[in-house]
């Protein structure tokens, strides 16, 4: 089912890109894993911050420090916009005006809430963590009392969300396909470089399986 566009989530700059099918936005929250949060921080106006967030079901979840501004007011209610972004290649043109770029991102807007039951805080932690990193949260030492207490866990249900999606080459005026000048996509991805061992591993301790197949 797709999410029901409304007046801040209707994609009025083309349109034909805009999507609100609800597996498209799942899967570029998916693919992701750092949004930028915006929003009022009272007297100091408005801030975007970068952060971490995991998925599940139509619920985001975000967390860090209880003593973190951006968590705190957000616990508050206050109304926040996040923003997924994935840059997929550079799109070359031979105008200057036509270069563009290839990416899937998400718009979401809504109002966060605390995740206070230990239980649930505890399912969302892993929900974060997995989607970092899948399979870490079974590998690691669970979080202790006092570690969950100076963590804040924040829910924000995905309700108001809004894809917007732009694949393939460059388009040109038709009379610029005649300039001797490259044109096409120059692809872009995140890889992951060789993993570096920690220099207090205990003797034997292998390659994470988490590490190893880091998002594959
Ligand atoms: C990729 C990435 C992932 C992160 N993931 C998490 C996470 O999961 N949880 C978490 O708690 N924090 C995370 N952080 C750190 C986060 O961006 C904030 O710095 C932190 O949450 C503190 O927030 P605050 O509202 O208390 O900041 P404050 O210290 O109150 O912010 C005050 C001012 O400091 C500056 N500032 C704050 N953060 C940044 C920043 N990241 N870059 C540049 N200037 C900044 C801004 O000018 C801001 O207005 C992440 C940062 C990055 C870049």
């Amino acid at each position: 089912m797709d999410y029901q566009p409304t007046p801040r989530t209707t994609v009025r700059r083309l349109p034909k890109r805009g999507d609100y099918d609800r597996a498209t936005v799942h899967a570029i929250l998916d693919a992701a894993f750092v949004c930028h949060v915006g929003f009022v921080a009272g007297d100091a106006g408005p801030v975007v911050i970068p952060t971490l967030y995991g998925r599940s079901g139509d619920t985001l979840y975000l967390h860090g420090s209880a003593a973190s501004r951006m968590l705190k007011t957000l616990a508050e209610g206050v109304e926040a916009s996040i923003a997924v972004t994935l840059v997929d290649g550079l799109v070359m043109a031979r105008s200057a005006f036509h270069h563009s770029i290839n990416y899937r991102s998400v718009v979401l807007f809504g109002k966060a809430a605390p995740v206070t039951d230990e239980e649930a805080k505890n399912e969302a932690l892993r929900v974060i963590s997995d989607h970092i990193s899948p399979g870490r949260w079974a590998e690691v030492r669970p979080p202790t009392q006092r570690e969950l207490k100076a963590t804040l866990v924040l829910s924000m249900p995905i309700e108001e969300a809004s894809a917007k999606v732009r694949t393939g080459g460059p388009v040109d005026d038709e009379e610029d396909y005649a300039l001797p000048v490259w044109a096409g996509v120059l692809p872009l991805r995140t890889i992951a470089g060789t993993p570096v061992d920690d220099g207090r591993l205990q003797a034997g301790v292998g390659l994470a399986k988490s590490v190893a197949e880091w998002r594959r």
